[in-house]
């Protein structure tokens, strides 16, 4: 089976792509979007059914076009203020009335959009076409490629070890008797499971493990203003220079009355020009020694998720500690401590919230097109290396183009739906060109 376009992955980022296609093309198209997941276009985030679960972004930034951030407020019609962090099942109900609107202009417009539900298993290219095979050895070919696959979760659950937390059925809990619960990592995601244990009723106590213990921080009650700040002449300086000209700046910022939150978000619109410029060693030491803490910082949770894991921590219901995961077995973690020292604990239930991988060697669909040297891992590991804008298959090959966490180690800021949305447009636009 032909198509002009295949894409792999319809969480937001694929099923973007096809809408900007559907809306921008001047000519007939055939569009594969191939995907297991049931939950397409909503991906991991938005399709949890658990309303505590919040958006970590304003809804009046969540816009799914990059030339209307309010367009999601607009849509939610009053059930929400501007500044709110709302329920993030909201938002993946959006993302599926934009996708239907896609489907029937689609319709209208004579563009075959054909949904595969199975994941790819390999991919080769030939005689200018991708040859896309899924797990019964079928195939399908397609003059361009893209690939949208997104945040790489662990594998399913395995008994007494849940990786995938939204979905989880969080009416049987262990009992206050029994062992603790232990999430493994304090970012946004163990965040999300220790509030639904909270929710649920869970009378027992959770330990939080993660190498720094530290949970992300909160966004302000109400939005900072927005700080000018010209950091472009940094480009192509160290690291460390950077650094220091942001916190001598940020420091004269607050003593101001500006929010330390305010003094990040100004980085946002040239963190991707001063991340390409860095040398590859400072991006490196970044990732060993700072994205703990930039990923604290920088993505944040919602305040009033905030409050509520203080007060969590002052009824001691939760408990954060300092350690590296060594295992995860049935009833029992084993860890490392800050001293060296292994541990093993007791655990009735445990969380594995270490998040995404970003390794392309997580991806064994990519193993082909590595070896063929049709694609290159990152310099700095962290998903593809770029040959150009979006662009990852190197010179002589047919176009393949890659968004969203796929080129981390590339852009750095390349997971949320503010850069997402105009990756979408953009990658679009080069199918299109
Ligand atoms: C829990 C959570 C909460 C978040 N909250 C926010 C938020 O509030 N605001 C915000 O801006 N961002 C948030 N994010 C960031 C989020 O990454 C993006 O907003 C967005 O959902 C990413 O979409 P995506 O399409 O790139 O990836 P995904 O949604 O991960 O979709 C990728 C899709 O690719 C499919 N796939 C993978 N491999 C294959 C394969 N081999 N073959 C076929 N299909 C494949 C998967 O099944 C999946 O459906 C959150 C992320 C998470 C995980």
């Amino acid at each position: 089976v032909r198509f002009d376009i295949a894409i792999l992955g319809a969480g937001f980022s694929g099923a973007m792509v096809v809408t900007h296609l559907v809306r921008e093309t001047q000519t007939p198209l055939r569009i594969a979007l191939i995907d297991p997941a049931f939950h397409a276009p909503k991906g991991a985030a938005y399709s949890t059914m658990r309303r505590e679960h919040l958006l970590n972004v304003r809804a009046n930034q969540m816009g799914a076009f990059p030339d209307a951030p309010e367009d999601f407020w607009r849509w939610l019609n009053g059930r929400a203020e501007a500044n709110a962090f709302v329920p993030r099942m909201w938002y993946g109900d959006y993302l599926a009335e934009i996708y239907e609107k896609t489907s029937v202009l689609a319709a209208e417009r004579s563009i075959a959009i054909e949904r595969m539900a199975w994941p790819a298993q390999r991919i080769h290219a030939l005689e200018g076409e991708y040859l896309i095979e899924d797990a019964a050895g079928e195939t399908l070919c397609a003059k361009q490629l893209v690939l949208a696959t997104g945040n790489q979760l662990p594998p399913s659950d395995t008994q007494g070890v849940i990786r995938i937390p939204w979905g989880y059925d969080y009416t049987n809990l262990p009992t206050q008797k029994d062992a603790p619960i232990w999430i493994i990592g304090s970012g946004l995601t163990a965040v999300d499971t220790v509030v639904s244990l909270k929710r649920a009723g869970y009378q027992g106590n959770v330990i939080m493990l993660s190498r720094h213990a530290l949970l992300p921080q909160a966004h302000p009650a109400l939005p900072s203003p927005v700080l000018a700040y010209a950091p472009q002449v940094l480009a192509g300086q160290p690291l460390s220079r950077i650094m220091h000209h942001w916190r001598v700046w940020a420091k004269a910022q607050i003593a101001q009355g500006a929010s330390w939150q305010a003094t990040i978000d100004a980085l946002r619109p040239y963190t991707v020009a001063l991340w390409q410029s860095l040398p590859l060693e400072d991006r490196a030491r970044f990732f060993r020694h700072l994205w703990s803490r930039w990923n604290a910082h920088r993505h944040r949770m919602a305040p009033e998720i905030a409050g509520e894991l203080t007060s969590m921590q002052q009824q001691e219901f939760l408990t954060l500690r300092r350690g590296s995961a060594l295992a995860l077995d049935t009833g029992a973690v084993t860890w490392r401590d800050m001293a060296g020292a292994q541990q093993r604990s007791e655990a009735s239930l445990i969380f594995d919230c270490r998040g995404p991988r970003y390794q392309v060697e997580a991806m064994p669909w990519l193993a082909d097109l590595l070896r063929e040297s049709i694609i290159h891992a990152a310099p700095v590991g962290y998903g593809l290396r770029l040959e150009a804008p979006y662009r990852v298959s190197t010179a002589g090959h047919p176009p393949l183009y890659a968004l969203g966490p796929l080129l981390l180690g590339e852009l750095l800021e390349t997971t949320a739906v503010p850069e997402l949305r105009t990756e979408a447009r953009d990658v679009a636009r080069l199918l299109l060109a």
